[in-house]
């Protein structure tokens, strides 16, 4: 589908208002301690600058009226995007200005003094409850900053809030449009859900199978193979009347696991299961553990790893694909002891890349995993977007892209 992106428009002489991601974890003195999100901005607002154009920059961290102090008042300290102003002028390499509200008169001052190759960044979207409210008059007088608007935030794509969504009604259709991150979000999901080249395998792991069955219900039309691992595994074991001790089990989901193994096999799309498991006496990284039948683990054990016969079978599945998509760990790789199904996985997705295929990683978890094994610049595309991504994977139509796109 057609992506209207910022290379559609020469900035000279234009305010850019870009929503950008910038909710960056910080440590305890509010350094960033991970800046890989206002990296991802970087190309959008050079290109900006770069055509003579001048940047405002929103954003959220946080959610600053939902997480109050003990004593019950707001943490400003935390929450001020001032906390990454610094990080972003040294990316940037020009000083960043700081508004402190997004809306009050300093802000719009700021704006409107704004000159060509500037930067101004606005304080948290979130200290108005407004934002996450999609509230329309907070959403026009935040528009008032540019007279075009740019969304590259991928990561809150899934949220009809007031700066990601329905300020773009206050712009006409040629003013606003995409940054280089959210396009690349986009073409790269696409290229998976629309025109997979065949063998299509999707690996889907982690804890929450409840979280995964929107996700197995749409790609089952679409994938040839889907791979199941992780603790939610574990529910489809008992919907099919195996023993699975102590693991993680969601009994209220034990009727869809059923019916999602049925709908697959009835279209033709292959189920694949961990055979074993690396079964643990209890969750931690010191536990007692031995390898097990995923249909018999004794009373007492817990799987928290796929086990040697499900690694060799998923990675021959996965080395033969063409395209896949990794969405949550094999096992509780956070501890060591039960990481190895998990970069088994990962080393297979970097093989078959490595041979052709096109592979996407995203949502959280398994981002986590390929940056812990080094294996990031391995796979085809790393996803910064987590519940947005999962969304567009479930075939939601994501407000953020439908308010640009139409
Ligand atoms: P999710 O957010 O649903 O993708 O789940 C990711 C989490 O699932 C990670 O923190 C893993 O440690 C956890 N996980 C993966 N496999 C298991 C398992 N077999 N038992 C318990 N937790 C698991």
């Amino acid at each position: 589908m057609d992506i209207k992106t910022i290379d559609s428009l020469n900035f000279a002489g234009h305010k850019a208002l870009i929503r950008v991601d910038f909710n960056v974890p910080l440590d305890k003195q509010y350094n960033v301690t991970d800046d890989s999100r206002i990296r991802a901005a970087v190309p959008t607002i050079q290109k900006i600058l770069k055509d003579g154009g001048a940047v405002i920059l929103m954003s959220h961290l946080g959610r600053p009226l939902k997480k109050l102090k003990e004593d019950g008042t707001v943490d400003y300290a935390k929450h001020t995007l001032k906390n990454v102003v610094a990080r972003t002028s040294e990316l940037l390499g020009i000083e960043v200005k700081f508004a402190g509200d997004c809306i009050g008169e300093e802000a719009f001052a700021l704006s409107a003094a704004l000159k060509p190759g500037e930067v101004i960044l606005l304080e948290n979207l979130r200290f108005y409850n407004e934002e996450e409210k999609g509230d329309a008059g907070f959403a026009e007088k935040l528009s008032k900053h540019g007279d075009v608007y740019v969304n590259d935030a991928f990561g809150t794509a899934h949220r009809a809030h007031a700066s990601t969504t329905i300020v773009a009604n206050y712009y006409p259709a040629d003013k606003k449009m995409f940054g280089y991150l959210m396009a690349a979000e986009i073409k790269n999901a696409d290229k998976v859900i629309l025109s997979a080249e065949k063998p299509f395998t999707a690996i889907l792991g982690g804890a929450k199978v409840s979280d995964k069955m929107l996700i197995i219900e749409n790609l089952i039309p679409k994938a040839d193979n889907i791979i199941i691992g992780g603790g939610m595994a574990y529910t489809f074991f008992k919907a099919q009347g195996g023993k699975i001790g102590s693991s993680l089990v969601e009994d209220d989901r034990l009727e869809t696991a059923k019916e999602v193994l049925a709908k697959a096999a009835a279209k033709g799309c292959r189920i694949l299961l961990p055979v074993d498991s690396i079964v643990a006496d209890k969750f931690a990284n010191d536990a007692d553990s031995k390898e097990a039948d995923n249909d018999n683990i004794p009373d007492g054990w817990m799987g928290l790893d796929i086990g040697e016969k499900a690694i060799e079978e998923f990675t021959e599945v996965i080395k033969n694909s063409k395209t896949i998509l990794w969405n949550g760990p094999m096992g509780v790789f956070e501890m060591e002891k039960f990481q190895k199904g998990t970069k088994a996985v990962a080393e297979a997705v970097a093989a078959a890349t490595q041979d052709g295929a096109f592979s996407l990683v995203g949502g959280g978890d398994s981002v986590a995993a390929v940056n812990q094994f080094g294996l990031a610049d391995k796979v085809s595309y790393v996803s910064t977007g987590g519940g947005a991504l999962l969304e567009y994977f479930e075939g939601k139509e994501l407000p953020g892209i439908k308010a640009i796109r139409g």
